[in-house]
């Protein structure tokens, strides 16, 4: 299967390098097949054309009416109408009625502290949708998993839910009897996942990550909360053995919100502990996860972890050793003129397997250039110029992009500017010496 992918803003290729040509497995599917993946849909149903945009665009009497027409399918700062959802359900079907299969990951409620629902009130809300999705696609496999503003309150869910059977209010109250099938319920009320094998060979698991989800603090101290890591784990060992391969949905992604301002810590969308658990399985697992998908960040984004292995591979005969980095002069000069080969021998708008070599080149000398800012000494003082190592290792993209610029640069025409070849000399009197027998210490600025 091939994705084809709508982004509505320009990446540069500088930071968005092409990957290379991938091995991925047979999709089990007829050729150009497709699928719906729904998300994060957050209907308000009191949304009001003159509602306020720091209110979430819904009217409250306490808050001045925006004199701005939000319209009829509201903007950018307000939870969905009504209508919006509708239209898109519309739009669903018109545009594709015969996908092979939906997903829809969670997230159906305002984010509003002025709307203060029960749980009726959020599987009422569950089921319009649930009920719109099934009436518009009949025929058609429907996947849900919960959101974090699918729950009373949002953020939360508790594990044990025999006394209070909240798991079975999604199935019950919400509709989703309708969409997940009876063989699943037992794991869908014990904690809120399940899985569905959609065809000999291919099986979609849907998660509950809400139980490993950061602001559930029901189950921050639970080592395996509802035990889904333990069925998490026995279902991929088993699709491993009968060679069948998986995508995995869930609302919440693993990993780290990217969203933050400059030099601003970004926190973990899951507990900790759970991250670490999570990311182990699909590490273990990666040859039979062939596609994860989900929701809450609300934009189109792709994920890539970096992750250590040297835990969680065993050591022996599959390890392998990986070269060490170097990053000698003669090696970024043999890359510089490689790249320069490249852009004057190839019409790079044409040709794939140039532009896929001239990313991977770009990509070791920006490697090589981190590598060497970190390799920066904090304790020494700045130079002429007043720029701290510190300040350099705080360097954003752009200005990372434009300081690679000057140093290529330099590289290519053999010269050095004229700043970076000035020093600060200080003469220091040693201990116990006299004063004609002086060290001197220079201080270059941290750039050169
Ligand atoms: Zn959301
Ligand atoms: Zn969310």
């Amino acid at each position: 299967m091939e994705f084809e992918i709508y982004v509505t803003h320009r990446y540069e290729s500088h930071f968005c390098p092409l990957i290379p040509k991938l091995d991925l497995p047979k999709w089990p599917f007829k050729e150009n097949s497709t699928f719906w993946h729904i998300t994060d849909t957050h209907v308000d149903q009191n949304y009001s054309r003159s509602g306020n945009a720091l209110n979430m665009c819904h009217k409250n009497p306490n808050i001045r009416r925006n004199n701005v027409d939000n319209g009829l399918y509201g903007n950018f700062l307000c939870d969905s109408p009504q209508y919006l959802i509708n239209a898109t359900i519309l739009s669903m079907k018109y545009i594709q009625p015969t996908p092979d299969f939906i997903i829809w990951t969670g997230d159906n409620l305002p984010h509003s502290l002025d709307f203060i629902p029960d749980w009726d009130v959020t599987f009422e809300a569950i089921r319009n949708t649930t009920f719109m999705l099934r009436s518009s696609f009949p025929d058609i496999t429907i996947l849900p998993s919960i959101g974090n503003h699918d729950t009373f309150p949002p953020n939360i869910l508790p594990t044990d839910t025999s006394a209070n059977n909240i798991y079975k209010g999604y199935l019950e109250k919400g509709g989703w009897k309708d969409l997940i099938i009876e063989n699943q319920w037992p794991t869908f009320v014990q904690g809120g996942y399940y899985s569905h094998l959609l065809k000999s060979g291919f099986r979609i698991i849907s998660l509950n990550t809400i139980l490993w989800y950061s602001p559930n603090n029901l189950t921050e101290k639970m080592p395996d909360p509802g035990n889904q890591f333990r069925w998490l784990e026995g279902l991929l060992k088993n699709s491993s053995r009968l060679s069948e391969k998986v995508y995995i949905i869930g609302h919440v992604p693993p990993g780290y919100y990217n969203r933050v301002n400059p030099g601003q810590k970004s926190d973990s969308t899951f507990h900790p502990q759970h991250l670490e658990s999570y990311l182990k399985l699909l590490l273990k697992y990666s040859p039979v996860i062939v596609g994860q998908f989900y929701g809450h960040l609300h934009m189109d984004m792709f994920q890539v972890f970096q992750y250590d292995t040297e835990g969680a591979v065993p050591r022996g005969k599959h390890k392998k050793t990986r070269p060490a980095f170097t990053n000698d002069s003669q090696d970024l000069q043999k890359l510089l003129a490689k790249r320069e080969h490249l852009l004057q021998s190839h019409n790079l708008n044409d040709n794939t397997d140039a532009r896929i070599e001239l990313n991977k080149i770009n990509a070791e000398i920006k490697r090589k250039l981190l590598y060497a800012i970190q390799q920066l000494d904090f304790k020494k003082s700045p130079g002429p110029d007043g720029i701290h190592g510190q300040f350099i290792v705080n360097l954003g993209s752009c200005a990372t992009k434009r300081f690679l610029h000057i140093f290529n640069l330099s590289w290519k025409l053999g010269r050095l500017p004229r700043q970076w070849k000035t020093a600060i000399v200080v003469p220091i009197r040693k201990p116990n010496k006299d004063a004609s027998c002086m060290e001197a210490i220079d201080q270059l600025q941290s750039l050169a």
